[in-house]
């Protein structure tokens, strides 16, 4: 069985959001810096990656059980869901 496979939430998923801006909002808010983007798939924001010091993502996707995002990055497709560890390409 495929990552794919043994997520519902990715496979629920019909159309990718796209960022629809190129920065995390939190990080902006308090003045740091981030190194890559990610986009929820359920609210549309788009915060900062695991790699980056604050981690907004994963700390959004935690508190708000909003279980997928999407990279931001520039010619990057894939789908990631936290609590199925998925990660799926689009
Ligand atoms: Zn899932
Ligand atoms: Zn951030
Ligand atoms: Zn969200």
């Amino acid at each position: 069985m495929t990552a794919e496979a043994a997520c519902t939430h990715i496979k629920s998923i019909d159309e990718v959001r796209p960022a629809k801006r190129r920065e995390c909002a939190e990080c902006v808010k308090i003045g740091s810096t981030w190194v890559h983007l990610r986009t929820c798939q359920t609210c549309g924001g788009t915060r900062c990656c695991d790699s980056s010091p604050n981690r907004h993502a994963s700390k959004h996707a935690r508190a708000s059980t909003h279980p997928v995002i999407c990279s931001a990055e520039p010619g990057e497709r894939w789908l990631y869901c936290y609590p199925h560890d998925a990660m799926a390409e689009y």
